[in-house]
């Protein structure tokens, strides 16, 4: 199974991964928590990566294929994966592309979780309220150019997908079991949800 869970930040595509990767028994690549991984190292990636990720901007096209090229190669995502936060533009998701036909991996869906602007910001704000280790990211001012970030430059993947007929579409305000329901019943029926 190789896909690509899509959609703002807050509309709990880490949490639905999570559940998925256990499921299915293959890795989530999450390109936000493998820079947040170099920031908590101190490596240079993550000095690179610090001020742009706390101001809620995005890290460039380069660095992120990097990461997920080489990730690729990596033995577990040959059963297949579940990609989280990543692409996020239009220049990444065609690299993705070239890397997967390169690597004779191709795409079986893309899932767009959407959600209201409310929501995300709700959701954002108490899942900052509720964390041990606070993100550099989950602040008011962040979140909106998170949700800014997302509607320019990310928002566009979902004609780019549907273009493709890979696109899966879920209500990702639904309660995380019901979600996590739909979620497999596209990725596994290929009908809608
Ligand atoms: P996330 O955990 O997916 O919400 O990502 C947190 C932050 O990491 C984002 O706001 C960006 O600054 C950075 N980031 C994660 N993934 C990408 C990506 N694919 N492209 C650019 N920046 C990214």
């Amino acid at each position: 199974m190789r896909t690509i869970l899509l959609g703002p930040p807050g509309a709990g595509k880490g949490t639905q991964a999570k559940i998925l990767i256990e499921h299915y028994g293959i890795p989530q690549l999450s390109t936000g928590d493998i820079l947040r991984q170099a920031i908590a190292e101190g490596t240079e990636l993550g000095l690179a990566a610090r001020k742009i990720m706390d101001e809620g901007g995005l890290v460039s096209d380069d660095i992120v294929n990097g990461i997920i090229s080489e990730r690729l190669d990596h033995d577990d995502c040959k059963p297949g994966f579940v990609l989280d936060g990543f692409p996020r533009t239009i220049p990444q998701a065609d690299a993705l592309e070239a890397m997967l036909a390169n690597k004779d991996m191709p795409l079986d869906a893309v899932v767009w979780m959407y959600a209201d602007r409310d929501v995300l910001i709700e959701r954002i704000l108490k899942r900052a309220s509720e964390a041990a280790v606070a993100r550099g990211d989950d602040n008011i001012e962040s979140i909106k150019k998170r949700l800014e970030v997302y509607r320019q430059q990310t928002e566009p993947l979902v004609f780019h997908y549907q273009d493709k007929g890979l696109l899966k579409v879920v209500n990702g305000m639904d309660p995380i079991e019901e979600v996590t329901r739909r979620i497999r019943h596209v990725l596994e029926f290929k009908v809608p949800a």
